[in-house]
């Protein structure tokens, strides 16, 4: 049976500037910055200085809470520093800055685990959370939290191959190169779950990587394909649930409330990664792609890498181009200075063209209504705004400001170009302050 969301747009999707460039690896810069934040929950603890030799795939800085992933060395090499640097998200965050000696010394722990899962599939539990591994979908949400809250309450597992923000194309590249990596991280999952099946769900627009995985996944192999029609925000977690299962995720409420648990393909991939060879989360895949970038390209990269080097391996930025964004063109980030790392849940480097610049100044709302029929969360957005323009805290509590996701959906549709979701943020900052 067919489930659908409601609202949603249709923006050009731009995968066909990187969805035919093949996934390259890049070779690990001569240093690496690797903050000690790169998961929604608290920062690690550094367990190293500078002056240590650390091997590839090393823990150095621990978690100080559950809801937190462990942070390993993603070269082998000299630590530098242990100083603030320049984060992705436009702060200083304290960084540990390692010289590259070139050798890639694995660390002791990289080993398969492979054995010891098949005799104790729940093992993967500890192996996900020493592994530091996070959602890869941008979300980073620490993936053992997410078992964890599973754990006996689920009966659907989803595996999120949706990538509907447009441009980016990193895991839809995984899916067409390596799909078998993907499956037995999807099968791992499952076992620890005690789940028999789970769904793994693609947007309409990846044809070859669904030929691809209609041959592998045979009725009764335990994963079961399921297309879904092209629209934004298509991969958003509640809104895939209801695509895929027709259940709606309560407001609040979290996947488990309704016996469902989402995975993002790429995390599968670095699970069965950190079963079969050990790898923590220490490497990603990243597009770099957009209108503004000379040669749109995928690339497999260490942490820690500079996001120009990224750049310049994608042949550089076309003069013209007008902001580069870490992330989707809808929910990612501006950044203004290319020396930012690449992090664990950075999927694209986008270069955006003056044009794709929707801001306008002294934007008038014409109360149109477009943005209450895109919102895919039922809010209305020109209330929203309103509210939060006079800083009324209690009606954005009224409105349900927490439930926006910040897709952007509505600022998308906007004839009058108001700044939307900068406001929602703030607004839901303003509401957690008062809380
Ligand atoms: S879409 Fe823009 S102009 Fe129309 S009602 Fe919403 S906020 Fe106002
Ligand atoms: S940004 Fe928030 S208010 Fe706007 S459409 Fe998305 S969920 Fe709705």
């Amino acid at each position: 049976m067919k489930h659908s969301f409601f609202g949603g747009i249709h923006p050009d999707d731009g995968k066909r500037y990187s969805a035919a460039s093949p996934i390259t690896p890049l070779p690990p810069p001569p240093q690496v910055v690797i903050p000690v934040s790169m998961h929604i929950g608290a920062p690690c603890k550094p367990v190293v200085q500078k002056g240590d030799t650390v091997k590839m795939g090393q823990l150095i800085a621990e978690t100080t809470g559950f809801v937190a992933a462990p942070i390993h060395a993603s070269v082998s090499g000299t630590v530098a520093a242990v100083e603030p640097r320049l984060h992705p998200n436009g702060q200083k965050v304290m960084s540990i800055v390692i010289d590259n000696d070139g050798l890639d010394t694995p660390d002791e722990s990289i080993r398969s685990h492979k054995e010891e899962l098949e005799k104790d599939p729940h093992a993967l539990l500890e192996l996900v959370k020493n592994g530091g591994i996070v959602g890869m979908g941008g979300a980073t949400f620490p993936t053992h939290v997410k078992i964890s809250s599973g754990l006996g309450k689920v009966d659907t597992m989803i595996v999120n191959a949706a990538e509907c923000e447009p441009y980016i194309t990193s895991d839809q590249r995984i899916l067409e190169e390596q799909p078998e990596q993907v499956i037995g991280g999807i099968r791992y999952l499952m076992r620890m779950l005690d789940l028999p099946e789970a769904v793994l769900a693609v947007e309409g627009n990846k044809p070859e990587a669904i030929a691809g995985l209609k041959k592998r996944l045979t009725p009764g192999c335990g994963i079961r394909l399921h297309v879904l029609r092209t629209r934004y925000p298509q991969g958003a977690e509640k809104q895939l649930i209801q695509s895929v299962t027709g259940r709606q995720v309560p407001p609040g409420g979290l996947p488990a409330d309704v016996a469902c648990i989402v995975f993002n393909a790429h995390t599968c991939w670095c699970v069965n990664s950190l079963a079969e060879e050990g790898l923590p989360s220490i490497q990603r895949v990243v597009t770099v792609s957009g209108p503004g970038v000379a040669a749109p390209s995928n690339f497999l990269c260490r942490v820690g890498t500079p996001v120009s080097a990224l750049v310049e391996a994608a042949g550089g930025l076309r003069e013209d181009v007008d902001k580069i964004v870490l992330g989707g063109p809808m929910m990612g980030s501006a950044v203004f200075d290319l020396s930012v790392p690449v992090i664990k849940g950075t999927n694209a480097v986008l270069g955006l063209m003056p044009n794709q610049n929707l801001a306008k100044e002294n934007p008038v709302c014409i109360r149109c209504g477009r943005c209450v029929a895109a919102c895919p969360m039922h809010l209305q957005p020109l209330y929203l705004y309103a509210a939060e323009r006079k800083g009324e805290i209690g009606e954005l509590e009224r409105l349900h400001i927490t439930d926006c996701i910040e897709c952007g959906c509505c600022a998308y549709v906007c004839p009058g170009r108001l700044q939307l979701v900068q406001a929602f943020k703030d607004g839901k900052a303003q509401v957690k302050n008062k809380k």
